[in-house]
């Protein structure tokens, strides 16, 4: 399995990163070993002193396909969790300064944090869905796919563009203003329209 991502997806958090707001969507791929389940605690790499979080809804992928239509996007995923998009931004700036790739800073291990997942069924709105990040018991970020630049739907077009999509895939759909760093000992908590779907803590 893959682990799709698209950057720059919500109008607040390129603006806190002074970012420019892209003509077509930004994606990089996270490999299978970045992925971390089952609240896992995530260990602070050796390599890095600025590891930040980044909460995202993520999507399940649950069937094969290339060059998505629009009108059949929506059934191309059937369950929606919260994950972490782990980024070692230190690594990120000087790769952005020097225009090369986010590989290291994004595709470490376990730098994917994801949490079960709800059915797409749930949700009335696929538009309209809240979320939030807690570090230490503080909201630190607040998401709803209403401020989305793309749309689950979007995503998967664009993205089913370059790339297959298979049975199993994860996409991450972007994140809302609030990011920042993570120390050892901190505790991240990810909830989906209220409901805590996702414990994370630092060592
Ligand atoms: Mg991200």
């Amino acid at each position: 399995m893959k682990i799709i991502c698209i950057g720059r997806n919500y109008h607040a958090h390129i603006k806190e990163l002074g970012n420019e707001v892209p003509a077509e969507p930004v994606f990089f791929i996270k490999p299978d070993t970045s992925l971390q389940v089952r609240n896992r605690p995530f260990y602070y790499p050796e390599f890095s002193s600025d590891i930040h979080y980044e909460a995202e809804l993520v999507l399940k992928i649950c069937k094969v396909g290339k060059n998505i239509q629009p009108q059949f996007a929506g059934t191309y995923y059937d369950k929606v969790g919260i994950g972490i998009d782990f980024t070692a931004r230190d690594i990120q700036d000087r790769a952005k300064k020097a225009g090369l790739p986010w590989f290291t800073a994004k595709g470490f291990d376990h730098s994917a944090p994801v949490s079960t997942f709800l059915p797409k069924s749930d949700f009335t709105d696929p538009k309209k869905i809240s979320f939030s990040l807690l570090l230490n018991g503080i909201v630190v970020q607040q998401g709803n796919t209403s401020l989305m630049i793309h749309s689950f739907d979007d995503i998967i077009v664009q993205a089913s563009r370059f790339v297959t999509l298979r049975t199993g895939d994860l996409i991450f759909t972007g994140t809302p203003a609030g990011v920042g760093p993570v120390k050892i000992g901190d505790v991240l908590e990810g909830s989906i329209e209220e409901k805590l779907m996702l414990k994370c803590e630092i060592k």
